[in-house]
């Protein structure tokens, strides 16, 4: 099973600038960008919201036999955008890319995103305590792994380039892929 494309899952903190680096790499590459968030809430993948939290309680089979069901593992060539990563199995996913931000500039992006009291607190701790960092190290080879800096609209530029000259490597790598197999 040789894939054309590979698969990336963007993760971090909410507000280190996942979204904003999905769409553009989706948009530059040519690839579909999958954000988690709204696919669990559209398709109601989800036990309710967590009133403290405001945050859903995701049903995670549901959402995986979704994901199963696209092109994904087969054809590679999306962009998975969540704040959460570990249950992505491993067989998906060619890149891990852990987002990581200032926590000055994280509390202004999220205090303007209306987020206050424990959901506030909550993901301030997430984001200096590095548990996302922890989780993609924890569930994926090192070698996939990367964190990258999110503070400004330059590291977002330059996180790009850096991304789509690795996608353009994988392509040369995995190029002609399938005999042998
Ligand atoms: P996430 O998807 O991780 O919750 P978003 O991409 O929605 O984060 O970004 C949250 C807010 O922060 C948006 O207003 C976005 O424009 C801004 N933002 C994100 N990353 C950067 C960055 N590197 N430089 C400047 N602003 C950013």
């Amino acid at each position: 099973m040789a894939r054309k494309n590979p698969n990336i899952v963007i993760t971090g903190t909410p507000g280190v600038g996942k979204t904003t680096h999905a769409e553009q790499l989706a948009r530059n590459l040519g690839f579909k960008h999958l954000s988690i968030n709204q696919i669990v809430k559209d398709e109601g993948f989800h036990e309710g919201k967590d009133e403290e939290l405001g945050s859903w309680v995701v049903d995670e089979d549901k959402l995986l036999d979704h994901l199963e069901s696209t092109s994904l593992s087969a054809t590679g060539g999306y962009i998975l955008d969540w704040h959460a990563c570990d249950l992505f199995p491993e067989r998906w996913v060619d890149l891990v890319i852990v987002l990581r931000c200032d926590s000055t500039t994280l509390y202004d992006r999220l205090s303007a995103r209306g987020y206050k009291g424990k959901k506030l607190e909550e993901n301030m701790d997430s984001e200096i305590m590095q548990v996302l960092l922890d989780e993609a190290r924890e569930s994926y080879r090192e070698e996939i792994v990367v964190e990258l800096r999110s503070d400004t609209a330059e590291d977002v530029e330059e996180n790009l380039e850096r991304v789509e000259m690795w996608v353009e490597q994988w392509r040369r790598d995995n190029a002609g892929g399938g005999e042998g197999e």
